[in-house]
């Protein structure tokens, strides 16, 4: 995903602010989505530490595993306190089955830090949200604007797609931030995040856009005509490097297994799958106990 804390491009924001087209697609998405929004269960919520954990969880995992797991973590900690409180291995241990546990990890020192330096409250501007451990452009912006409904546009994968589409040229990361700013309906950046975002999931897909019943193709620059320019946009995400066999998934071997039992540093090759390559086990072993993902007690590992 698109990483940038580059706020707007307020020359860029000239150029499209009078483009009728993209007026007219703000209109054309904001009519066609009040009857076919997904019904997410933290739409229903403003709570900054509750979208938090959503957006989080969404990156890099899909949405219907997303909604059980989402569940589950805010039972168990239902507030940001009762996450800082806890260990880093609580969250870790209900991060299974979503992938990436480093994301939570990240959430839990994300809690520390609003305990201890914003007194629980989540921060709310862009720069004080930008600087708690784990949160990127996309993240921050998305608590403003699924938290505090503030107008700011959300760019991840889905919303940098459309708009490269809609303008039939690869964005840099400023022009689409600035571009998706100037989208914003005053006073509904709210719906209006969530419309494009439920627009690029099941209209503007990646695979097979529907641009031929699209209600937006009279204003769209590319409607399926020629390359296609969203590949490599800005915020649009590049192919994944393969998991099977990968360090990612032996890192992802262990903390499975810890969830479960502690284990000896000498069996770790084994649960790593590559007892031929001390080198290898050496490397992933040490960035697991760098990151903090895995804690050695005198030899036994153990998650946080
Ligand atoms: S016409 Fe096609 S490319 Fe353009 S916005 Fe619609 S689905 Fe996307």
């Amino acid at each position: 995903m698109w990483q940038s804390g580059d706020l707007s491009d307020s020359s860029s924001l000239e150029l499209y602010a009078d483009d009728p087209a993209l007026a007219r697609f703000v209109d054309v998405v904001r009519a066609w989505w009040p009857d076919v929004a997904r019904d997410l269960p933290w739409r229903a919520s403003r709570d900054p530490w509750e979208v938090l954990v959503s957006e989080v969880m969404a990156q890099q995992t899909q949405v219907d595993r997303v909604i059980p797991k989402w569940e589950a973590f805010l039972e168990r900690f239902p507030t940001v306190l009762s996450a800082a409180e806890a260990s880093a291995g609580e969250l870790i241990e209900l991060w299974d089955g979503l992938g990436y546990n480093r994301r939570a990890l990240n959430l839990h020192r994300c809690a520390q830090v609003v305990v201890a330096h914003h007194g629980g409250e989540f921060p709310k501007t862009l720069a004080e949200l930008l600087a708690l451990p784990g949160i990127g452009p996309y993240t921050a912006r998305a608590v403003m604007a699924f938290a505090f409904e503030d107008d700011v546009a959300v760019v991840d994968t889905n919303v940098g797609r459309v708009l490269a589409r809609l303008r039939n040229e690869t964005l840099l990361p400023k022009t689409a931030q600035t571009l998706a700013d100037g989208l914003v309906p005053p006073g509904a950046g709210w719906e209006w995040n969530q419309a494009i975002l439920d627009f690029g999931a099941s209209v503007c897909t990646k695979r097979s856009p529907g641009c031929s019943a699209c209600p937006a193709r009279s204003v769209c620059g590319w409607a399926g005509v020629g390359a296609d320019p969203a590949v490599g946009s800005a915020g649009v995400s590049t192919k994944q490097s393969t998991f099977v066999g990968s360090d990612r998934e032996a890192r992802g071997e262990l903390v499975r297994r810890l969830r479960a039992e502690s284990v000896a540093v000498a069996d770790v090759a084994k649960v790593f799958g590559f007892v031929d390559d001390p080198e290898r086990v050496e490397r992933v072993l040490k960035s697991l106990l760098r990151d903090g993902m895995v804690v050695d007690n005198d030899g036994m590992l153990a998650l946080p």
